[in-house]
C-alpha cells in the first residue's frame, strides 16, 4: 500500500476542488521528518503552478536539515474550519498532498520559482519592482520544489452532502 484510501469516500473532493483549494489558499503545514524521530510540522507560504508546489526558505535551519535527511514530506491546506457549536462539528475543507521536495540548484529554475510564488503574494506589483525585490534577497534565498506523488481533498459529510445535491 503506497497510498491509503479515504475510509469517508463520500467526503473526497473532486480533483478540481482540490486545485482550486491549492491555487486559492495562502499557507499550509509542510510535515518532514524532523530531530530525533519528531516529525517536524512547519507552517509555510507557498505556490502551485497546477503541478508542482514552490516554498522559499532560508538556506539552513530545521526546515532544510530535514528536507536534506528525507525528501519526502506532506503537505496540508486548510480552506475551510467552520465551528457549528450547535452541531459540535466543525464544516471542514482540507487537502493533504504527499510529494518529494529537492532544493532548487539551477538559478534560471530558482528565478522561475520565486516569481511564481512573488506574483501570487502581490500581484499588482510591476515586473520591475518584483525584480527588485527578487534581487535584493537573492543571495540568501533557497527554493524548494515538491513533485506531488498523491493528493486527496476532504470536506465535512455537511458540505459534501450540499456539493451532491447542487450537483443534482
Ligand atoms: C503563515 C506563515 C507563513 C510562512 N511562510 C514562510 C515561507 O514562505 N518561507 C519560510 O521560510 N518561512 C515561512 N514561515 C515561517 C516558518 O514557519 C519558519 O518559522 C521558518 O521557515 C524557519 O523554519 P526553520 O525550520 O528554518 O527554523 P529554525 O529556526 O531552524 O527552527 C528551529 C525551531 O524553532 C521553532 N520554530 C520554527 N518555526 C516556527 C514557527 N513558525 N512557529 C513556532 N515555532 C517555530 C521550532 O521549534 C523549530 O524546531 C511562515 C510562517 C507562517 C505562520
Amino acid at each position: 500500500m503506497m497510498f491509503r484510501d479515504m475510509r469517508r469516500k463520500r467526503q473526497a473532493l473532486p480533483q478540481q476542488e482540490i486545485t482550486d483549494i491549492l491555487r486559492r489558499g495562502t499557507s499550509g503545514v509542510l510535515a518532514l521528518w524532523g530531530d530525533n524521530g519528531y516529525p517536524y510540522a512547519v507552517p509555510i507560504s507557498y505556490v502551485y503552478d497546477g503541478g508542482k508546489i514552490y516554498f522559499h526558505s532560508a538556506k539552513s535551519g530545521h526546515k532544510i536539515d530535514a528536507i536534506q535527511r528525507a525528501a519526502k514530506a506532506s503537505f496540508c491546506v486548510i480552506d475551510k474550519d467552520l465551528i457549528v457549536p450547535a452541531e459540535y462539528t466543525t464544516y471542514f475543507r482540507s487537502v493533504i498532498a504527499f510529494g518529494q521536495i529537492r532544493v532548487i540548484e539551477d538559478d534560471g529554475e530558482k528565478r522561475a520559482a520565486i516569481q511564481k510564488l512573488a506574483i501570487k503574494y502581490a500581484p499588482k506589483d510591476t515586473a520591475a519592482n518584483r525584480d527588485t525585490a527578487i534581487n535584493r534577497e537573492w543571495k540568501p534565498l533557497c527554493m524548494l520544489e515538491m513533485t506531488i506523488d498523491h493528493v486527496t481533498g476532504k470536506e465535512a459529510i455537511e458540505l459534501a452532502r450540499e456539493r451532491q445535491k447542487s450537483n443534482h
